[in-house]
C-alpha cells in the first residue's frame, strides 16, 4: 500500500463506523431476536428413552386396562407387565379394535408391541394388529421379518396408502417400538376436509414415515375416503384375531 493511500482508507472506515453509530439502535440489537415468552415448560424425560416424561398421559402401563373400553366382542389378557390379545379365528375376517376412555387430536404417540415367537401363517395372517390413529387411520402392525407381502400392508405401513421407507422389523418374539407423532385433520363447518392428518412413525428408532398426508379413512377395498369428525377422537388397537402382545403406551397431546 502506498503512503498517500492511508488518509483514504481511514476517511473510509471513519464513515463506515459513523453510519453503523447512525442505525437505530433495535436494528443492530441481538436482543432484538430473542425470544423470552412463553417460558418452555421444562419435562421430566424419565429415566431412559422408553419411560413416560412427565407430561404424558400413560394408557398401559403394564398393570390393568383401565384407560380403555374392551366389548364383549374381544379379550385381551394383562400378564406379567403385558397385554395379549387372546388369539380366534374369528375376527381375521372382521377386526375389531378396543378403544381408548380418552379421545386425542394432535399427538406423540409411543408404545411397544411383540408379535408372537411362534411363526403361524403367513402374509396378513402372521403377527396383525394396528395402531388405530383417532379409531380411523391405521399404521399396520405385523410381523414383517421375513415375511412377504403387499408392501403397504406390512409392518409400519399406513395401511393400504404408504409402505415404509424401509424395514426395520425385529424377529417374531421381540419387542419392537412405534414413536408415532400425529397431525389430526380439521374439517371445516360445512363438513368439507380443510387439511389432511399427516403422521411421522419411527420404527425401532428408524425413520419409516416421515410426515405424510393421510389420504383418509383405512380402507380394505378401493380408495380411502375421509368423512368429517371431531377434532378429538379415541385410539383404536386393533385384535386381528392373533396374539399381538403391548406394552408402555402413552401420548402426549400436542
Ligand atoms: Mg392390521
Amino acid at each position: 500500500m502506498k503512503r498517500n493511500q492511508i488518509p483514504f482508507l481511514a476517511l473510509f472506515f471513519l464513515i463506515g463506523f459513523n453510519a453503523l453509530a447512525q442505525q437505530p439502535r433495535a436494528q443492530i440489537d441481538p436482543k432484538a431476536t430473542e425470544v423470552w415468552e412463553p417460558e418452555v415448560p421444562k419435562v421430566d424425560p424419565g429415566k431412559d428413552v422408553y419411560s413416560p416424561p412427565s407430561d404424558a398421559i400413560v394408557l398401559f402401563d403394564g398393570k390393568d386396562m383401565s384407560e380403555w373400553e374392551i366389548g364383549d366382542h374381544t379379550k385381551w389378557e394383562v400378564k406379567d407387565g403385558v397385554v395379549t390379545i387372546q388369539e380366534s379365528d374369528k375376527h381375521r375376517q372382521s377386526p375389531t379394535s378396543i378403544s381408548t376412555k380418552k379421545a386425542f387430536g394432535d399427538m406423540q404417540l409411543h408404545l411397544e408391541w411383540r408379535s408372537p415367537a411362534e411363526v403361524k401363517g403367513g402374509g396378513q395372517r402372521r403377527g396383525n394388529s394396528g395402531i388405530m390413529l383417532q379409531g380411523k387411520y391405521e399404521v399396520q402392525v405385523l410381523d414383517s421379518y421375513d415375511n412377504r407381502t403387499y408392501s403397504n400392508g406390512q409392518a409400519a405401513s399406513v395401511y393400504k396408502q404408504y409402505y415404509p421407507l424401509v424395514n426395520a422389523c425385529r424377529k417374531p418374539g421381540e419387542w419392537q417400538v412405534y414413536d408415532i407423532v400425529y397431525t389430526a385433520p380439521r374439517f371445516d363447518e360445512n363438513g368439507d376436509l380443510r387439511s389432511p392428518a399427516r403422521v411421522t412413525v419411527i420404527h425401532n428408532g428408524v425413520l419409516v414415515q416421515n410426515n405424510v398426508e393421510i389420504q383418509g379413512r383405512v380402507a380394505f377395498i378401493g380408495p380411502a375416503k375421509y368423512s368429517a369428525h371431531d377434532l378429538k377422537q379415541p385410539l383404536h388397537l386393533q385384535d386381528h384375531g392373533d396374539a399381538v402382545s403391548y406394552r408402555n403406551i402413552w401420548v402426549r397431546e400436542l
